[in-house]
């Protein structure tokens, strides 16, 4: 009808339908990027704010597909949660960084490894077992493993996640809240559940240089997670302005552009061994 006729028109506007459109062209074509080893891994670099001492590397997904070029993580992780893509491609990471990491663990290079995970992934019940029996299968030590996930994750299924939470640390793994100050936490929560880590999101750290009241925020954050046996954690350190203020603040560890880009695993030991020898 015409009715009818005029609501399809009106539903999206052109730049809506064009984004439903890629959504639905690249959950398609998720489907098949496993199989056709479309993903690999970079790592970002963490340092100790005091000493400068590298200590760490958080592992970032990347997706390259033939039809639509390389695809953020921030766009295609979203529509891999819908679509129920999240839990195989999050192994898949999983897997990917812990067989890197060994591999330079036997080069003598001895740091973190942090890993993204999904809300969707503790859903399961499981997700403990598998990250254990991961973890001893490559030989990586369970202190040097950092599980990394979002305020999301404690607000869809707290007790479930906190089950799994307390399993692994109770081996030695340790967790750290992510995009801290983004979502809707509430420091009751952050008070209850078992945490080893704070990680205040970049878009509070480009505002911490200048006149402003970022670096009070800042400041306040950093202090509210210490008084609680917290470490700290900044990520997108993007000047040398911005890892002095964070040290003055007392920010434990930092990363970003100005320490390093994201590198893939054979870029990565180079760096380490160049970075230790200064
Ligand atoms: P995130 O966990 O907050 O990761 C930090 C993001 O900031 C990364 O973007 C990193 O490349 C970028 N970044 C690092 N330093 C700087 C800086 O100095 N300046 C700026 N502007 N950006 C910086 P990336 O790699 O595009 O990842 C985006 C998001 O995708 C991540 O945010 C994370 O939520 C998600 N993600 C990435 N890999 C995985 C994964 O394996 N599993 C899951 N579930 N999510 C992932
Ligand atoms: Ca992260
Ligand atoms: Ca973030
Ligand atoms: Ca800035």
């Amino acid at each position: 009808s015409k009715e009818q006729g005029r609501n399809n028109i009106c539903f999206f506007s052109p730049a809506q339908h064009e984004a439903v459109l890629s959504r639905y062209r690249i959950a398609g074509l998720l489907h098949q990027a496993l199989e056709n080893n479309e993903f690999f891994m970079v790592y970002q670099p963490q340092i100790d704010v005091a000493t400068g001492e590298l200590i760490g590397a958080e592992a970032l997904i990347r997706w390259y597909s033939p039809q639509l070029g390389q695809v953020s993580p921030e766009v295609f992780i979203p529509v891999a949660e819908d679509a129920g893509l999240i839990e195989a491609i999050g192994y898949w990471a999983l897997e990917q960084s812990i067989k890197e990491a060994a591999g330079w663990g036997r080069k003598g290079l001895r740091f973190k490894l942090s890993v993204n995970f999904s809300a969707r992934q503790f859903q399961r019940g499981e997700v403990a077992n598998r990250l254990l029996a991961l973890l001893h299968e490559y030989q990586l030590p369970t202190a040097l493993f950092v599980v990394e996930l979002t305020e999301t994750c404690f607000m869809q299924c707290a007790e479930a996640t906190e089950r799994e939470l307390v399993r692994m640390r109770a081996q030695g793994v340790r967790i750290a809240i992510d995009d801290f100050g983004t979502g809707y936490s509430s420091l009751s929560y952050i008070r209850n559940m078992s945490l080893d880590m704070i990680k205040i999101d970049r878009s509070f750290i480009s505002q911490i240089d200048g006149a402003g009241t970022g670096g009070r925020l800042v400041q306040a954050m950093i202090d509210m997670s210490h008084a609680m046996k917290l470490e700290v954690v900044a990520e997108g350190v993007e000047s040398a302005e911005d890892l002095d203020v964070l040290k003055q603040l007392g920010c434990d560890q930092a990363q970003g552009y100005h320490i390093a880009r994201p590198m893939p695993a054979s870029d990565l030991e180079g760096w380490a061994f160049s970075y230790k020898a200064e």
